[in-house]
Order: structure tokens, then sequence, then C-alpha cells
């Protein structure tokens, strides 16, 4: 008898249970302590129906169900959306906290018309025939003045004749002017960030040199949903905030957001990427902040009517009655997502944009490609990440952030673990 290579078996939080899961064989089951403690052993009294549901199989059989997940993985990939990022500049007239673009916030706003045309260039040919859609980053995209409008109206015009649809990610502080703007474009989303309720939004984002950015950013969004945009509200989350998470709730409900079907939201962990942030005691590992987001359900439930955490693959399964495909990669940088910028430059994703010695090549003035680093890019997965060869949790986790991990490790092909089991641990009981 041969246990699968992929079982992921945790205890459950506040129970005696236990959950058995199997990515590749698309089973999860709920087992008794005893059950559990059968399976950790490798010793069942009757493995028939632990064979029936694909927790024992042999190595052939299993051999054979990766290869043709991992295709079928691969052929997916290839027919989605590729996400491409523009920075216009890395200005912006917030000061937040926690900002990773800080050290390169200082440069000039002078995107050149013709690198926005050469930008268009290159994309026209180098994804021609794929599916793909722009996204505005910055720095913050939406800037007052007239030199920032025309250069916005530029790249919106340039999708337009396209149809490639945009999304947008801003601070919401001049959303409201900009929406005229984007009459006629096929919006995606506008993604803003609102850190909290009032004061604890205002604290941790400031205008750059003081100010509250709070009131003007709630009408950006409100403003955004009444002229019928998708708004994808982004919280990003770190001790200084995490408790105000139900005063966020019942402030988005009173607003009306949380009825209008093109609103949702999205948890971010605050963390540090490449820069010392000023005060890193009030950053959370990812276990913790699930850990406290877990503890904060329990005792204000009306959170969930507001943000459903994914907590791994179970909110998934809840949601959709079945588990998700083996997740091979969960880092889309080079595959499915690119991020340009104002310089000419290319860059992997919105991690790596504009940081020293990421760039992967130029499309202004001259075209011109890092092969090797390209490659390198778009070959990381869980078959060619060494650490991630032997995990059971891989199709769960997917390798997690070659940029973290080429921060920490110095090179992308180093794991980034989710702490999956953990995180089921958690999620299992709070969904079912
Ligand atoms: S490197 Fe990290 S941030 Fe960039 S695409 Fe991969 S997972 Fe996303
Ligand atoms: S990143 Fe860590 S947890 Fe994820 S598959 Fe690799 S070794 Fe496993």
């Amino acid at each position: 008898m041969r246990f699968s290579a992929y079982n992921i078996l945790t205890p459950l939080a506040d129970s005696d249970e236990y959950l058995l899961m199997n990515i590749l064989t698309a089973n999860a089951d709920i087992l008794s302590k005893q059950e559990a403690e059968d399976v950790r052993k490798g010793r069942v009294p009757d493995p028939a129906p632990y064979r029936e549901k694909g927790y024992v199989l042999d190595e052939g059989e299993e051999s054979r169900l990766y290869k043709k997940a991992y295709l079928d993985f691969l052929d997916a990939r290839d027919e989605g959306e590729i996400q491409i990022f523009f920075v216009p500049w890395y200005g912006c007239n917030f000061g937040c906290a926690y900002c990773y673009q800080q050290e390169y916030s200082g440069k000039e706003l002078s995107l050149d018309p013709a690198v926005i045309d050469a930008f268009y260039t290159y994309i026209d040919g180098e994804f021609s025939g794929r599916k793909k859609y722009l996204t505005l980053f910055g720095g913050e995209p939406l800037l007052p003045g007239n030199t920032a409008k025309d250069r916005i109206r530029r790249l919106l015009q340039g999708a337009a004749r396209r149809n490639l649809g945009v999304a947008v990610v801003t601070n919401g502080y001049h959303l409201e002017e900009y929406l005229p703007e984007c009459k006629d474009i096929e919006i995606r989303e506008i993604q803003v960030t609102l850190d909290g309720v009032g004061d604890v939004h205002d604290k941790r984002r400031p205008l750059l040199g003081g100010g509250s950015t709070f009131g003007k950013v709630v009408r950006g969004i409100d403003a955004a949903l009444g002229a019928g945009y998708p708004v994808n509200l982004r919280i990003v989350l770190d001790r200084g905030n995490l408790a105000d998470l139900p005063g966020m709730a019942l402030f988005a409900k009173e607003r009306g957001w949380t009825r209008d079907p093109n609103f949702k939201t999205q948890l971010g962990r605050n963390y540090e990427l490449h820069t010392c942030q000023k005060n890193s005691g009030i950053l959370y590992d990812r276990v913790e902040m699930y850990r406290d987001l877990y503890e904060l359900i329990k005792q204000h439930p009306e959170v969930l009517d507001f943000h459903r955490p994914a907590f791994s693959v179970s909110r998934f399964l809840f949601e959709n009655g079945e588990l998700p495909g083996p997740l091979f990669d969960s880092c889309p940088g080079c595959k499915t997502e690119w991020a340009f910028d104002y310089t000419g430059r290319i860059y992997s994703c919105t991690a790596t944009v504009g940081k020293e010695g990421e760039s992967l090549g130029t499309f202004f003035p001259e075209v011109s490609k890092k092969r090797e680093a390209i490659e390198e890019w778009e070959e990381r997965d869980v078959t060619t990440i060494p650490g991630c060869r032997t995990c059971n949790l891989q199709l769960a986790c997917g390798g997690g952030c070659g940029a973290v991990s080429k921060n920490r490790e110095g090179t992308i092909r180093a794991p980034d673990c989710r702490p999956v089991r953990e995180l089921l641990e958690m999620g299992i009981p709070l969904y079912s």
C-alpha cells in the first residue's frame, strides 16, 4: 500500500477532526483522530476507500496523472489572458508609511508620448494573437495636471483602438476627476486602496507632506460605482489596522458598496519586499495574519459579508463544491504578467518593475531582451524549483513569489513557501 505523495493531512482548528486532501486526485475528506493517526502511520485497516479516492495509489499511476495535469495547466495558461502593466511614472501624491516604491518615487514626471507609441508597437508584435489587457500602475497613475491627464488619455486611447480592456491601480485621490476619461473604454476594474475608516486610513496613507485623503478617496469610489465601473477595494493589512476590519465592513455596508455587484474586495498583507519598513514590528507573517483574521471573524462574522479570505483552497472548495485544479505555478511573472515603464524598460511584474538590476530588456528607444533571464522566469514553477519537487503541498502552493525568493535566496529558483496546512486548518472550519 502506497500513500500518494500529494496527500495533505492537517488537524482542524477548534475540533478533534482532521482534513485529508489530495489536489491531484481532487478529493478532500474529514477524518477522525484515529483515522488520521492511521494515515499518518501509513497503515489503515481498510485501504479500499482510500484507494478509491486516490489517497492510496501506485507510483506509475500517480506520475501519469501528474504529467497530464501539468500539460493541462500549461495549455490553460497559454490560452489565458496576459496582464500587461504600464507604469507612466513612479511619482505619487501620497506618502504611504509602507510604500516599497518610496526609493524610486522622486523621479520626474516625464513620459514621452513616443514611449507610449513604442510600448503599443511592442505589445502588438510580442503578444499578437494572445488575449490581454492593460493595467495602469505607478507610482500613482492618476495624478493631477494637464501633462499627466494628456499621457493617460493617450494610453487609454491606444487601448481603445486595440479593443484592450483596461484596469487601473490607483490611490483613488483623483479618481473622480479622471472618470470622464474612462468613457468608451472597457474598464475591467479600478483598484483603490482604503486601509481603514477615517483616521486609521489617513495615518497610513496621507498626502505627501501630510493631509487627509480618506474623504476624497471615498468620493472617488462612490463616483466610480455610480458610473457603473467595477471597483476592487484593497486593504493592506498589518497589526496597525487589522482590528479596524469590522469598522470597514460596516462602513462599506452603510455606503451601499457591498450591495453593488460591481464592488469586490481584496486583502493584501503589508510585507517587506525590497526596502526596509520604518516600523517592521507591525508586520505580520502570513500565518500570524490569518490567525488574527480567523479570530476576528469568529468575533465578527459580518466581516465575511465584506470579504471572504481564501485560506488556501478552503473558500474555493466551499463555494464551488470541488477543489481547484493543481497549481503548478503561483507566480505569473513573464508568463501571464509583464510590466513596462516610462523609461522604456521591460520587467517580469509589479514586484520588480523599476527596481535596479531587474530589467529584462527594453522596448524604447530600441528593443532588446535578456533572453536567459526571461527564460528563467518563464520556466519557474514547482517542477523546476529544486526545493519544491518533493513537497507534498506543491499543488496547493505553486512555489510562491519569484521576487520574494530572489530577495531572500538570491535566485528566483527558490521556494517561497505558502503555509498551506495552517491555512486549511483554519479555513475549513470557518467555511463549513
Ligand atoms: S514575482 Fe511575485 S509579485 Fe511578481 S508575478 Fe511572481 S508572484 Fe507576482
Ligand atoms: S514553495 Fe515551499 S510549500 Fe510551496 S511547493 Fe515549494 S517547498 Fe512546498
